[in-house]
């Protein structure tokens, strides 16, 4: 499908966060006209003024709206959506989200004029902003959950579109299956696998009587190199690589560590996340204010990995340690 022949919806962005800001900016330079919704005297309703945005509080920003996208942290949605969203947005128009947990969950179940679809690209936003600043565009996957104008493919290409996904690669999927790939790929792989695997590794060898400096540098640092020639080309690329040696040990001893048991207990995180037992727990953990996640993740600053990795990352003066907000900006 041509640029020309999709829709030019008008986009109320509620939420100007890590994918929001970039969302906004990115439609903003493709021609749409987006306004944006906060809470008044919110974290980022600066941000979004500075970057010359219209802001409204979220009841007002999506009454105009053709389309209005959710961008707030998943465990809000569903308020936002009940207080601010359904009461106000014009009959027939379209409702986006960038993750379908709340969706596929039934924590929201949307009005039945609305169509509802989907754009989540596979990227962080600053990288959603920086590939567009250049010319290109990072990967996205689309998803229509209800089509009330016949319209709602072409809503979410034309979104996906304007993000620079285009220029990238677009697939379709459900709603089911990117809530389901995106949770089980965040636990077992991305955030909590590899966590915990370079922790176990810390704690086997610097218990065995190793430094903890020279265990960081083995099991930690050098874990980049890795993934950038996983990210570049694949399992391929890094056997390519890395020496004989290493090669060798990691046929031998990957499937050791990585085990049939370990698979066993994905399947295990797998089907709480499909029969929704993770997500209950979740809103339950959010609306008793976070006790536990609070103290698991005092459990990993405190970590013996964090004081060392401070120590020794304070010498690599290549290193950008900017704080989170001047990172996405920049
Ligand atoms: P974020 O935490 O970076 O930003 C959230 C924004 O919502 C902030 O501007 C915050 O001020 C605002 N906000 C919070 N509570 C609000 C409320 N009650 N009313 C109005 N605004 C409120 O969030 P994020 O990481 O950009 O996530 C947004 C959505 O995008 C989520 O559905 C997430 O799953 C999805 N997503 C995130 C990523 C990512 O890499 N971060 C990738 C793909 C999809
Ligand atoms: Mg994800």
């Amino acid at each position: 499908m041509t640029q020309s022949s999709l829709p030019k919806p008008s986009i109320a962005i509620v939420g100007y966060g890590s994918q929001g800001r970039a969302h906004a900016l990115n439609l903003r330079d493709s021609g749409f006209d987006v306004t944006v919704g906060l809470r008044p005297g919110g974290p980022t309703e600066a941000k979004a003024r500075a970057d010359g945005f219209t802001v409204k509080a979220p009841a007002e920003a999506v009454k105009d709206a053709d389309l209005v996208a959710v961008l707030t942290p998943d465990m809000v949605q569903r308020q936002v959506y009940a207080d601010a969203l359904a009461p106000n947005m014009k009959q027939g128009a379209c409702l986006l989200f960038a993750h379908g947990l709340n969706v596929h969950f039934g924590m929201i179940a949307p009005r039945e004029d609305l169509d509802v679809i989907l754009v989540a690209p596979k990227g962080p936003g600053a990288l959603v902003r920086r590939e567009y600043e250049i010319g290109r565009g990072v990967p996205c996957i689309w998803a229509v959950h209800q089509d009330r104008s016949g319209k709602a493919k072409q809503l979410a290409l034309a979104y996906a579109d304007g993000l620079g996904g285009a220029r990238a690669n677009l697939i379709e999927t459900t709603f089911k299956e990117e809530t389901e790939t995106d949770l089980f790929g965040e636990q077992a792989v991305l955030c909590g696998g590899a966590s915990s695997l370079v922790q176990a590794g810390f704690e086997v060898l610097v218990e065995a009587g190793y430094q903890p400096e020279i265990a960081y540098y083995e099991v930690l640092h050098e874990l980049k190199l890795i993934v950038d020639l996983f990210y570049e080309g694949g399992i391929t690329r890094m056997l390519e690589f890395v020496s004989e040696t290493a090669q060798y040990g990691d046929y031998v001893s990957g499937p050791r560590v990585i085990d049939a048991s370990v698979k066993e207990r994905m399947r295990d995180v797998l089907k709480d996340i499909q029969d929704g037992t993770f997500t209950r727990n979740w809103v339950a953990e959010h609306e008793a204010g976070l006790p536990n996640y609070n103290r698991y993740k005092q459990a990993d600053l405190d970590h013996p990995i964090e004081v060392v990795g401070k120590q020794l990352r304070a010498k690599m003066v290549w290193l950008d340690n900017s704080p989170k907000e001047q990172k996405e900006a920049a």
